[in-house]
C-alpha cells in the first residue's frame, strides 16, 4: 500500500495548541493522517522511499476548509436578480418551483463542488430539494458533505404536497446513513415555513436516525416579528419551546439573537453557521458573532447558496468576516486572523459535529487538507501565516486539495473531474432559466 508524503510545507495545524510546523511534512496512509513531522528531523520517514511524494514548494498546508451552509445547486441561478426586494418569496421560490428538477440539482451540485474544491473547501453542509442528487454528485466527486433534505409547508419542486420532504428525507437518510463521506440530515427550511407539529416531526425523525437537523434561524426581520406577535418569543425561544434544539441542530444565520438566545444556543450545544457574505449582501443584519466566538460556541463559516452569497469558497468569507465585524464594532482588535481561520476549519467541523473526523491536521484524523501556494504575487511577504490566509489569499492560490486521503486538486486543477464537461452540462439550462426569469 503506497503512502503519500507531502513535504516542504508550512503546516498550520489548527490543533488544540494551534501549532505551526515550518518546513514540515505530513504522511497519509489510506484516508488518514499517520504522521506529522519537521524536515530537519532524522527519522525513518525522511530516508524511506516508500512514498508518493508531493513537493509543497514552501506553501501553507492547512486543514480543508468547511462550508457550513449552502444550497449548492442554486449555482444554476447565480447572478440573477441580485438586487430584487423581498427576493426569497417574490423571486426565488417561484423560480425554483418552475425550474428545479433532479437534473438541475445534480448538474448544479457538480459544478458547485468544482468551485468548492478549487477554492479549498473539503466539506460542505447543504440543504435543498432532491438532496439525493446532491449526495450522488458529492460521492462521485469524493468531497465530504452533510446533506439535508428540505422540508417546507408548500408545494415544492420535489413535493407535490406540503411536507412531502419529510418522507423523502427518511428514504434519503436510510439510503446514505453510514457512508464514509456523506452524512445525511433533515432540513426544515425555517421556523416560518414549517408548522410547529411538523418541526417536532422532523426533529423526531432526526433523533430516530441519529442525524443532524439543519435550519435557517433568526435570519429574517419578519421572522422575528411573527414570533414576537404570536408567542411573545424570539425565534430561538420558540424553537426551544418545541424542544428541538440540541447538539445535533445546525442553525444557519442566527442574526437576530439576544443574549438570552445565546444562552439557550450555548446550553443546548447548537452548531452555528455564520454567513457574513450572504447576510451583508441581503442587508439582513450583523450576527453577534464576536459574542458567539467569545463564548466558545460551535461556530463555523458558510457561504449560503450561490444566489445569495454568489461564491462558494471560504477564503472570501474569512476576509469578509474580519473586515465587516471590525468595521461594525469599530474595533480593529477583534477577530485576530487566527480566530477566523479557526472558524473556517475546526470551528466549522465542531458546528457540524465532525470535529473528530476533520477540521485540523492531526494524527488520526482523516486527511482533508489544502495547500495555499505562496509563490503568487499577492502572497508575499508572509510574517504571519494566519494573516496571509485571511487577508492576502484568494481562492486562486489553492494549489492542492486532498479529501479523505484522495488528491482531488493538483497544480490548481481538478484531477478527478472534467470541469469543462461539468460546466457545459450546467450551461445547457441557461436559456430556459433566463426565459423563465423574465416572466417573474
Ligand atoms: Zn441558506
Amino acid at each position: 500500500m503506497t503512502k503519500l508524503m507531502i513535504r516542504n510545507v508550512n503546516i498550520v495545524t489548527m490543533n488544540k495548541d494551534k501549532e505551526i510546523i515550518e518546513d514540515g511534512f505530513v504522511i497519509i496512509e489510506r484516508d488518514s493522517i499517520t504522521y506529522i513531522g519537521s524536515s530537519n528531523e532524522t527519522n525513518e520517514h525522511n530516508v524511506s522511499n516508500d512514498y508518493n511524494i508531493i513537493d509543497g514548494k514552501g506553501g501553507i498546508l492547512m486543514p480543508g476548509m468547511i462550508n457550513t451552509h449552502t444550497h449548492a445547486s442554486m449555482i444554476a441561478f447565480r447572478s440573477l436578480a441580485d438586487d430584487v426586494q423581498d427576493r426569497l418569496t417574490k423571486y426565488i421560490f417561484p423560480l425554483e418551483n418552475i425550474m428545479v428538477d433532479e437534473k438541475l440539482v445534480y448538474s448544479g451540485a457538480r459544478y458547485a463542488i468544482c468551485e468548492m474544491l478549487l477554492g479549498g473547501v473539503t466539506t460542505f453542509c447543504n440543504s435543498y430539494y432532491f438532496e439525493d442528487e446532491v449526495a450522488k454528485a458529492a460521492k462521485e466527486m469524493s468531497i465530504r458533505a452533510v446533506l439535508g433534505e428540505t422540508v417546507v409547508n408548500f408545494v415544492a419542486p420535489d413535493a407535490k404536497e406540503p411536507y412531502e420532504g419529510l418522507k423523502y428525507a427518511e428514504r434519503f437518510i436510510e439510503k446514505w446513513k453510514g457512508d464514509d463521506l456523506i452524512t445525511p440530515a433533515i432540513a426544515p427550511h425555517a421556523p416560518y415555513t414549517n408548522d410547529s407539529n411538523k418541526l417536532i416531526e422532523a426533529y423526531s425523525l432526526a433523533r430516530k436516525h441519529d442525524v443532524p437537523i439543519i435550519m435557517h434561524v433568526a435570519e429574517m426581520d419578519y421572522e422575528q416579528k411573527k414570533y414576537a406577535e404570536e408567542y411573545n418569543m424570539t425565534p430561538v425561544q420558540y424553537l426551544d419551546s418545541l424542544g428541538i434544539l440540541d447538539e445535533n441542530f445546525i442553525g444557519a444565520h442566527l442574526i437576530n439573537v439576544s443574549d438570552e438566545d445565546l444562552d439557550i444556543l450555548e446550553n443546548k450545544g447548537v452548531g452555528i453557521s455564520h454567513n457574513v457574505g450572504s447576510n451583508s449582501k441581503g442587508a439582513k443584519g450583523v450576527a453577534p458573532v464576536v459574542k458567539m466566538f467569545k463564548r466558545g460556541m460551535k461556530l463555523g463559516l458558510g457561504t449560503d447558496g450561490p444566489m445569495s452569497g454568489n461564491t462558494l469558497d471560504i477564503i472570501t468569507q474569512m476576509s469578509l468576516v474580519g473586515k465587516i465585524h471590525k468595521l461594525y464594532n469599530m474595533d480593529r482588535t477583534i477577530f485576530p486572523a487566527i480566530e477566523i481561520v479557526e472558524m473556517a476549519t475546526i470551528g466549522g467541523a465542531r458546528a457540524l459535529n465532525i470535529d473528530n473526523v476533520t477540521g485540523s491536521i492531526e494524527v488520526g484524523k482523516k486527511a482533508d487538507m489544502v495547500i495555499i501556494e505562496t509563490e503568487s504575487v499577492n502572497m508575499c511577504p508572509i510574517y504571519d501565516y494566519y494573516s496571509a490566509l485571511v487577508y492576502s489569499a484568494n481562492p486562486s492560490n489553492v494549489e492542492l486539495v486532498i479529501v479523505n486521503g484522495e488528491v482531488l486538486v493538483k497544480d490548481k486543477k481538478l484531477i478527478k473531474n472534467d470541469l469543462m464537461e461539468i460546466k457545459n452540462e450546467l450551461l445547457q439550462m441557461k436559456d430556459k432559466i433566463l426565459e423563465v426569469s423574465k416572466r417573474l
